[in-house]
């Protein structure tokens, strides 16, 4: 599976909230690398890059501030994050084998 499923917590937390959806993409071949909806505005900062399976390169760094949920763009699954420094994060996502 590569959708989150969310419990139903989540989904009150997301109606009730300033949803704000950011698509981040590879910088070098622009596609779609995953998808962040933001379910909350907090003060919490977060920076996050993601390492592209398509070209090997990655996406810009992006800063995200609140609380998010990720999801995969079709075809994509979740790998690995490695955190780099506090609150600065890495992640691997992975073409789906079907
Ligand atoms: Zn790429």
């Amino acid at each position: 599976m590569s959708k989150k499923e969310f419990t139903d917590e989540e989904l009150e937390q997301l109606l009730l909230s300033d949803l704000q959806e950011l698509d981040i993409k590879c910088a070098d071949c622009d596609k779609s690398l995953l998808k962040m909806v933001r379910s909350r505005k907090t003060e919490e900062i977060q920076e996050l890059i993601v390492n592209c399976p398509f070209c090997g390169g990655q996406s810009w760094m992006q800063e995200l501030v609140g609380k998010y949920y990720q999801t995969t763009p079709e075809g994509l699954i979740l790998g690995g994050m490695d955190e780099v420094r506090p609150k600065s994060y890495k992640l691997n996502v992975e073409i789906a084998n079907d």
